[in-house]
């Protein structure tokens, strides 16, 4: 096994970059050039139907089925020319992943003639045999029918030779399947509260579009090392490994110049992306070793989601050109940072306004605070939902690790906000402003732009932070898909906001003034959510223990997270607003649970396999290795006198521990009163030693399967999920444990899987 090991090192070492030739040095050369957007659309589609298409897509509203004709015409001479021969709905079902199904445009036809097709209907509407995507009890097998269905909202692309069309997946009976339908639905809702909320302020919004620029992290191995790693290549992270000496301790590779063969993986993905028209434009190295971000100009959210899927997908393509494995995993080395997909969120108008930006009169500035504590109390009430959205078997490594944000969902918003916040709830009370009160409140928010332009206050520690124009939200996953995140995000600010609505309009019915009626409800709105505002360090262990004191939750695993989605608010608040029905949520939340329990299954048969197929016979070879070497070492010193301090002196071997020892003292250490005992009792303690580790660990997997077993007989979904958290994993921990301690010692040439500090170091 090891062999395979050095093998592996050995084929890194002889890696070069390989060359990448972009189209042209300038982007906006090609940018787009792989998509039916609107130039494209403009060139293939007549001047009516351009114009119509564009305008349901900018209103939202559906095509008709003689316009779908005409698009899907132009879609396929446009794909044509661009030598597409297949096309597919790309769709996002609950397993995480994309899923296509290809077909090709040619059709055979009378006299042994063909043609290439592709119609409306085909472009409106499939039916992929989907009886193997997760449904969680919605679709039965034998019933095998889910529809997709066209999203005109997000371009369609090619990628290889095939036309990808952007499609949403539902079940025969209309129940949402995917990502994208419950995320459509939430985007809608969200329109509609935050459109009606601006006519407070301007008559001239009629639409509210949600924003999204996530910050993809990520980690770069060479390919080899996957290879020998059947954990990274099964699991995608490590269940094993010791931690390097040299971690990320020096801080040395973050913003660090990036290594040449990451440069041409980075240059050669991002042109890809380029050509999908997906606005990549941040790169640097993270804090870990070999870990690295990208991030994106931001977009509307449908469409920045399906650019993330899109460019997940891309970058695990493109790496195996460069002999390289991009890890998405939330934790794939274990002492070193994870990697997570912050989200930065905010709404804008088609007006061209960031609602969380502030303007430049007071009445702007209110605007802007209307929608910041709307936001905040959104987030302070469904606090536990938003930590369910992005609960995940590999996320759970992460929150609350000591890199990443913890499972308390609380919220930075900076000194001078807090301000800001505080004037509010001291000036604006039951009774009517006096003058004096009112213009130097007036004052106040009209500085808040002014502080926000030095609000250099950036906590990074925050799982939710303000960051000028945008919240950040900083618990996602790295491999998540935005969606389900964003879903719960716009529904919550967009059930706050139609709230919100009511409860001014009913102070203005009363005669109540309109500034002062916003200023009332958002009073309200800072005291009831006050408690999730904090500006410190979210890592240490104060903070645990103030949220506790908050009454703020500790949600430390999925399991837990997940039954937020099935409590009686959540349900109502998706069921008000047409997100999800019951059936849809119970759906997912088994999908969730099941998910999560087969991930644990995986790792903990993976855990047992390596354990006793690689980790334990290696030791065994190590310690054969010490046994021989005790046998002969008896059979030289047997018998031998005492090894005094003269002795070792002479050979040079004191310890800095023993220096202060007399000349002539007997140092040996309890061995029998000869040499032999001091000379192999070094060799006996690892023979032990590696016999404890190894009988741990045999019975660790021992009784871990016995745990799997038990786990596996129980039916509900919920209790069997809860078993593999609470029964099954604690044994990954222990045997990951001895394991560890077993490469500390065991003969660097018998270790059979790659080390970390081989993995993390190689560039
Ligand atoms: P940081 O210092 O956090 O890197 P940036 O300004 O570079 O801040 O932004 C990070 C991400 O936030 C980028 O993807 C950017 O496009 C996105 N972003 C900026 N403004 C908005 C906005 N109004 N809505 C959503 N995302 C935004
Ligand atoms: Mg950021």
């Amino acid at each position: 096994m090891s062999e395979l090991r050095f093998k592996a090192l050995e084929e890194t070492h002889n890696r070069v970059p390989v060359a990448v030739n972009p189209p042209s040095d300038q982007i906006s050369g090609f940018f787009g050039e792989n998509i039916f957007g609107r130039q494209s659309m403009r060139e293939f589609l007549a001047e009516d139907i351009f114009k119509k298409v564009t305008d349901a897509i900018d209103h939202g509203h559906p095509i008709d089925r003689k316009i779908a004709d005409h698009v899907a015409a132009g879609m396929k001479a446009w794909a044509i020319s661009k030598r597409a021969t297949h096309f597919t709905h790309w769709f996002q079902p609950l397993h995480g992943l994309t899923a296509e199904k290809h077909d090709s445009f040619f059709n055979p036809i009378e006299g042994g003639r063909s043609i290439e097709r592709f119609e409306g209907s085909q472009l409106v509407q499939q039916e992929p045999d989907a009886s193997s995507f997760p449904s969680g009890g919605l679709r039965s097998t034998f019933e095998a029918r889910g529809y997709t269905a066209w999203d005109p909202s997000s371009p369609a692309f090619i990628t290889g030779k095939t036309l990808c069309v952007p499609s949403v997946y539902i079940s025969y009976t209309g129940e949402a399947l995917d990502y994208k339908t419950p995320l459509l639905r939430a985007l809608s809702v969200l329109d509609k509260a935050a459109t009606d909320v601006c006519q407070y302020f301007d008559k001239n919004v009629t639409r509210v579009i949600a924003t999204l620029g996530w910050e993809q992290e990520y980690f770069l191995i060479d390919k080899a090392f996957v290879d020998v790693r059947p954990d990274l290549l099964l699991t995608g992270r490590t269940l094993f490994g010791m931690a390097s000496a040299r971690g990320q301790q020096l801080e040395d590779h973050y913003f660090g110049s990036i290594p040449e063969r990451a440069m041409a993986f980075i240059h050669d993905f991002e042109t890809e992306a380029y050509k999908l028209g997906i606005p990549v434009r941040t790169r640097h190295n993270e804090v870990a070793p070999n870990q690295f971000e990208c991030a994106p100009v931001f977009e509307e959210v449908n469409l920045s989601v399906d650019h993330n899927q899109q460019l997940m997908d891309l970058m695990d393509r493109v790496s195996r050109r460069h002999n390289l494995r991009v890890l998405l995993h939330e934790k794939p080395f274990a002492g070193i940072n994870g990697s997570g997909k912050h989200n930065n969120w905010s709404m804008a108008t088609n007006t061209g306004r960031n609602l969380l930006s502030p303007g430049k009169t007071p009445k702007n500035n209110l605007m802007f605070l209307t929608f910041f504590i709307n936001a905040i109390k959104a987030v302070h009430d469904h606090a536990n939902l938003l930590r369910a959205s992005i609960a995940s078997a590999n996320n759970d490594h992460r929150l609350g690790a000591n890199e990443a944000p913890p499972a308390i969902m609380s919220i930075f918003i900076g000194n001078h906000l807090n301000m800001i916040l505080d004037e509010i709830v001291k000036k604006v009370k039951k009774e009517k402003m006096t003058p004096e009160e009112k213009s130097e409140l007036k004052l106040n928010i009209g500085k808040i732009p002014e502080i926000l332009i030095d609000n250099t206050d950036r906590n990074r520690t925050s799982p939710f932070a303000f960051t000028g124009n945008k919240f950040e939200f900083r618990a996602v996953g790295s491999s998540a898909n935005c969606a389900s995140a964003m879903t719960v995000l716009n529904t919550i600010v967009a059930d706050r906001l139609t709230e919100f609505n009511k409860e001014v309009d009913s102070l203005l019915k009363k005669g109540e003034d309109k500034d002062e009626a916003i200023l009332h409800v958002l009073r309200n709105y800072i005291v009831s959510s006050k408690r999730i505002l904090f500006d410190g360090n979210n890592y240490s262990a104060d903070w645990v223990k103030e949220a506790e004191k908050r009454g703020l939750s500790n949600i430390n695993t999925t399991p837990l997270a997940l039954d937020f989605f099935v409590k009686k608010d959540a349900m109502h608040l998706f069921e008000k607003h047409h997100i999800l029905n019951e059936r849809e949520i119970h759906a997912r939340y088994e999908i969730e649970l099941e998910n999560y329990m087969k991930r644990l299954q995986i790792e903990s048969r993976l855990a047992g396999e390596i354990a006793m197929n690689q980790i334990i016979p290696a030791a065994v070879k190590y310690q054969n290795l010490l046994i021989e070497n005790v046998r002969g070492l008896k059979m030289i010193f047997e018998g031998e006198p005492v090894v005094t301090y003269a002795v070792e002196e002479a050979a040079g071997v004191v310890s800095p521990g023993k220096q202060k020892k007399k000349s002539g003292q007997t140092i040996s250490n309890g061995s029998a009163g000869t040499a032999t005992g001091d000379m192999y009792s070094t060799q006996v303690g690892l023979i032990r030693e590696t016999g404890l580790h190894i009988g741990a660990l045999r019975s660790d997997v021992k009784s871990m399967v016995e745990e799997r077993k038990k786990a596996n007989s129980i039916d509900n979904i919920r209790e069997k999920a809860g078993a593999y958290c609470d029964k099954v994993k604690p044994y990954l921990a222990s045997i990951r444990k001895h394991a560890d301690k077993l490469e500390m010692t065991v003969d660097n040439e018998l270790w059979p899987l790659a080390k970390y500090r081989e993995m993390l170091f190689t560039k």
